[in-house]
């Protein structure tokens, strides 16, 4: 497992694309130049990792596209020390973002494949979330509810109701919803059943899956 100056170099040229792509979040990008992407990805596709694209990792599932995570991450408006629900581990990349952000991070994979791979991996890193559990994203985590901010990394049909009411006051969901294209939608909660809704056009994600595996 090596950082080199190389990679260094190669991340800060991703940083450049997403500023062009209008990032601008300094901690999001802060976060993303630090972070080892190669070492997230199967060896096949190492001189890939700082390009501006999703790679496929184990199970079938995909690593977002880096564009796609800032985008996101900026959307969640992390302070350090937040409490931050992601559902959909997957290679923990966006994980390794949010432990970057000082976020407090529990996050759910319904892969048990990649649950177990990532778990061991990520320590290894030094990135430490708060919890990695294996399970179901569509019911949150309802024992360490509320959260600042709930991440969905998967393509959802529908807004899961447990999500939304797992927010805090001011709390921030950040889902693509649809189903074969999603669209980005920010929802704050402001108030027990109020929510403002915001969206920002189309992405495309693996779809968020019922149960576990
Ligand atoms: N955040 C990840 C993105 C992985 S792709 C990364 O940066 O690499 C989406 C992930 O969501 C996949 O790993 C998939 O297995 C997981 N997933 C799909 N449905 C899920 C569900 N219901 N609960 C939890 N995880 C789910």
């Amino acid at each position: 497992m090596k950082d080199t100056f190389k990679h260094k170099g190669l991340r800060q040229q991703l940083v450049n694309i997403l500023k062009a792509k209008g990032i601008t979040d300094e901690n999001v990008l802060n976060a993303i130049s630090k972070i080892p992407r190669h070492l997230f990805m199967d060896s096949g596709f190492l001189d890939h990792a700082y390009q501006d694209k999703a790679f496929p990792i184990a199970a079938d599932q995909t690593i977002s596209q880096p564009y796609t995570v800032a985008f996101q991450s900026e959307l969640m408006k992390v302070k350090k020390g937040d409490k931050v629900l992601e559902i959909g581990t997957g290679s923990g990349y966006q994980t390794a973002v949010l432990c970057e952000l000082g976020a407090k991070v529990y996050s759910i994979e319904r892969q048990q494949e990649l649950f177990k791979k990532t778990s061991k991996f990520l320590p290894k890193l030094g990135y430490r979330a708060k919890k990695l559990i294996f399970g179901d994203g569509y019911k949150g985590l309802v024992d360490d509810a509320p959260f600042d901010s709930i991440i969905v990394t998967a393509g959802a049909p529908f807004v899961p109701k447990p999500l939304l009411s797992q927010l805090k006051p001011e709390g921030r969901l950040v889902i693509p919803v649809g189903e074969d294209v999603q669209i980005m939608t920010l929802l704050i909660r402001k108030g027990l059943k109020e929510f403002e809704q915001h969206e920002f056009g189309e992405f495309r994600f693996v779809p968020l899956l019922e149960d576990k595996n």
